[in-house]
């Protein structure tokens, strides 16, 4: 008989640091039947309803809801979600399996996953296993270890392998499905956090960690699973920070051990991963004269990845003082798409250009410009493994955009923030990447699977904003005491 498995996923890495709520308008939200449409795409769910179709389970889809990373989450999201979930939770169940972030908080739960689960335990019982997949930036908290079974990471950031993960676990929970074996999770938080700088997984300490990892779960048939969890600085929660999570059918004790040197690794690494980036000017002298080759500037306090606004000026205002020629930089700014809507393409006008999304930021800069180009914003991805497809499938939709220009920079103005993760971002407006000398972009680690292979050189560059890579500048109130690099 075919094993029935509840489908379900909640995705969202929350900054509590920044302005406003995030609400059930912000996330996009498929009901029941509508989740068996993503079968087979490039997402996570996607990914393990392909693997449930080829194992045979009867699936049962509930909800899923996704949002880019954004400010703290509403109430009224978490518990709408719970709602439609419960509704399809049902005594005939085999399995669970959930698509996860793992870094949500939303107004009243700093832990919204172990939230879900405990209340899914409540309903389903102890002996329904609980599997799934979850973001290698998840705040991975105890109460998500003690009760489901077998949560498993991505392994790479940027998150090449994000569906890939999602069969992974869908593969183990198909094992235990057909031999009856049912592991459960333990957890390690050591006193370690990094911003996202620190966390790519093609650079140190998260290339040893996933390596030491990957070899511990080789070691033994009972680990199902070890996850290095990279955590989300920008969430300040209790269990913020670095974790390991494995899910096993051996002792315990065994389980710990391997916990003990992943987290004993993260210690004598911890320097490693904290790097604050140098200040504007340090790095425009680099750049004088303007050496051959595209040079990328990476701006990570405006990281739209990590939840920032993605109107930062700082890096725009750099460009424009120092005359960069054929240079180029996308700004979010609805209103400034739409006041351009209004005029005639080829018009030069003076527009007030982002800097309305954080109280960090200098403010709207104005410039002259001239206006180009408009439309739809809408893209296929040309990379259909990439971090952004881990998060939107085939097609992003940037909005309706404006391409404009103010001497030798180029700005695509964009009213749905959009994570420079896909060069198809500026081939369908017209713009050829290879063809600048300079592209600013609002990431920290993610851009590079898009940029490495036609950039000569990256930098990157501190700018005022809320994803700053120097973390001791944030008002931590409830993570968890001590912790590096707040405390020596
Ligand atoms: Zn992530």
């Amino acid at each position: 008989m075919s094993k029935r498995v509840l489908f379900a996923g909640l995705f969202h890495e929350t900054h509590t640091f920044l302005e406003g709520t995030t609400g059930l308008r912000d996330f996009s939200l498929t009901h029941g039947e509508e989740l068996l449409r993503c079968t087979g795409d490039s997402s996570p769910l996607g990914g393990a309803l392909a693997s449930a179709q080829e194992f045979g389970w009867e699936v049962v889809p509930a909800v899923d809801f996704r949002a880019s990373p954004s400010a703290m989450v509403e109430d009224e999201v978490v518990e709408t979600f719970w709602r439609e979930l419960a509704a399809r939770v049902e005594p005939s169940l085999d399995a669970v399996y959930l698509v996860l972030h793992g870094a949500m908080v939303s107004q009243s739960l700093p832990d919204v996953e172990g939230e879900m689960l405990t209340r899914l335990r409540r309903l389903l019982g102890p002996a329904v296993p609980i599997f799934g997949v979850f973001d290698l930036h998840a705040n991975f908290t105890p109460r998500m270890a003690d009760l489901a079974n077998c949560l498993v990471a991505y392994r790479e950031n940027p998150h090449t392998d994000a569906r890939q993960a999602a069969q992974l676990a869908a593969g183990l929970l198909q094992r235990t499905l057909t031999t009856g074996q049912v592991p459960r999770m333990f957890w390690h938080h050591p006193p370690v956090m990094w911003p996202p700088t620190g966390t790519g997984t093609a650079s140190e300490p998260m290339l040893s960690l996933e390596h030491l990892a990957r070899q511990l779960e080789a070691s033994s048939p009972d680990l199902w699973s070890v996850s290095v969890a990279a955590g989300f600085s920008f969430a300040d929660t209790p269990d913020t920070g670095v974790s390991f999570a494995i899910a096993t059918v051996g002792a315990e004790s065994a389980a710990r051990a391997v916990l003990d040197r992943l987290g004993s690794l993260a210690l004598e690494m911890k320097t490693v991963g904290y790097t604050p980036d140098p200040a504007v000017g340090e790095v425009f002298a680099q750049l004088d004269p303007l050496p051959p080759g595209l040079t990328v500037l990476v701006e990570p306090s405006d990281n739209i990845g990590g939840g920032a606004p993605g109107d930062g000026t700082g890096l725009l205002r750099a460009l424009v003082e120092r005359r960069i020629p054929k240079a180029a930089i996308a700004i979010n700014d609805p209103h400034a798409v739409r006041h351009l809507s209004s005029l005639h393409k080829g018009a030069t006008i003076t527009l007030p250009i982002g800097g309305r999304g954080s109280r960090l930021d200098a403010g709207p800069l104005e410039l002259e410009v001239e206006w180009l180009r408009i439309g739809d914003g809408k893209f296929e991805l040309e990379d259909k493994q990439s971090h952004l497809a881990s998060m939107a499938g085939d097609f992003f939709a940037m909005g309706p955009c404006a391409v404009v220009r103010h001497g030798g920079l180029t700005i695509l103005l964009t009213s749905h923030k959009t994570p420079p993760f896909d060069l198809g971002q500026w081939r369908s407006q017209g713009i050829e990447p290879t063809q600048l000398s300079v592209i600013a972009v609002k990431a920290a680690v993610a851009h590079r699977r898009a940029y490495d292979s036609i950039a000569a050189r990256m930098f990157w560059v501190d700018t005022p904003g809320p994803c700053t890579s120097n973390l001791r500048t944030l008002p931590y109130q409830k993570i968890q005491r001590p912790i590096f690099p707040l405390d020596p």
